[in-house]
């Protein structure tokens, strides 16, 4: 934006009056960028952590869905470098190094819109956060924003005899639904959050991040057993290999094995079954820092203890919050379109094109 007002000034006026004009543009945008730029901080840095979903209309560019947006800057985390594709040519790599591409087309249509969205919302030319963890850089190839893996990464990891027709496969879900975005009231959905797998049922993003977003609620997602592991997994722990877990990850928590079952207790979760409030000895934790400090698949836990060991059983995987992507496939299974399993997972939300 900025340059562009550069050029129309330097067209518009003569020569002797460029020096007054730069001093003019400099007065007129300079709050305008520092009130860009401290948005921007604001919004990277909360994004990880407890999620920012509504930015103001001021703060950002995306109230008119007409803009057009060719390029992407992408950090390439193994090759420490920043690489600029076309947004179209990046997604297929987003698509299939995010979900199976194995999974429905339907599906993978859902997931190159909410790919699509997801990097749109990022880049830094339109007033977007860009990536926290890498400055100069839109968005990360990894889980950080979301995973994007090349065409010849893909290859290798899949079988040879399959491997074209799958890469055909996501370049079909991109191109099918090319431009396309998620909006609410109009505006670029700044967050739309997926993740592998629920409980049943979706999270709503103020038990999770601890904001809401009215268009990141609580939604059943039936049908997700079909997942295996990713809906339902049971950790084994002796007493004593799980306090030392504990101890290591909450040095503070101190607990020790022979009261483990006095020291751990579940004081609050979410409808949904995610823990939000945790003791852990000494300690109270989330959910989310206890299964970040343990990597479990999930928040949403329970625990049960045995005699010998301690299990926990986690349901879902992922944060839970916004659209699940086995809960697509199911729901594509069953005869949805990527629109209807869109606005299902992501309420009140519409596609619409970009240009
Ligand atoms: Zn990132």
């Amino acid at each position: 934006m900025r340059n562009m007002m550069r050029i129309i000034f330097a067209v518009k006026i003569n020569k002797g009056k460029y020096i007054i004009a730069a001093i003019l543009i400099f007065i007129l945008l300079f709050p305008v960028s520092v009130s860009i730029l401290s948005k921007s901080d604001k919004k990277s840095s909360s994004l990880k952590e407890i999620g920012e979903f509504n930015l103001n209309e001021s703060s950002i560019k995306f109230n008119d869905i007409g803009i057009k947006v060719d390029k992407v800057k992408v950090f390439i985390s193994s090759e420490n470098k920043i690489v600029e594709m076309n947004l179209e040519d990046y997604l297929p790599g987003v698509v299939s190094g995010e979900m199976p591409a194995g999974f429905e087309i339907e599906a993978l249509k859902a997931q190159a819109v909410a790919a699509r969205t997801f990097a749109l919302a990022h880049v830094k030319s339109l007033g977007g956060a860009g990536c926290s963890k890498a400055p100069g850089a839109d968005i990360c190839d990894t889980v950080h924003c979301q995973v994007y893996e090349s065409k010849e990464q893909k290859f290798m990891e899949w079988n040879e005899s399959q491997r074209q027709e799958l890469w055909d496969k996501v370049v079909s879900a991109v191109k099918a639904t090319e431009g396309q975005v998620l909006t609410y009231n109009g505006e670029l959905v700044m967050s739309p959050q997926y993740f592998s797998a629920s409980s049943g049922k979706t999270e709503d993003a103020a038990a999770v991040f601890g904001s809401s977003s009215p268009y990141l609620k609580s939604v059943d997602s039936p049908g997700e057993e079909i997942a295996g592991e990713d809906y339902k997994k049971v950790y084994q722990y002796k007493y004593k290999d799980l306090a030392d877990l504990i101890n290591k990850a909450f040095p503070n928590a101190k607990v020790s094995d022979a009261s483990l079952h006095k020291q751990i207790e579940i004081l609050s979760a979410s409808e949904a079954g995610t823990v939000t409030k945790l003791k852990v000895g000494s300690i109270t934790v989330t959910g989310s820092q206890f299964r970040f400090g343990l990597n479990l698949h999930s928040a949403n836990f329970t625990f049960n203890f045995k005699k010998d060991v301690v299990e926990i059983q986690c349901l879902g995987y992922g944060h839970q919050v916004g659209m699940s992507q086995w809960g697509a496939d199911v729901m594509a299974k069953n005869g949805s379109n990527y629109v209807q399993i869109l606005t299902h997972y992501y309420q009140g939300t519409k596609v619409q094109k970009t240009q």
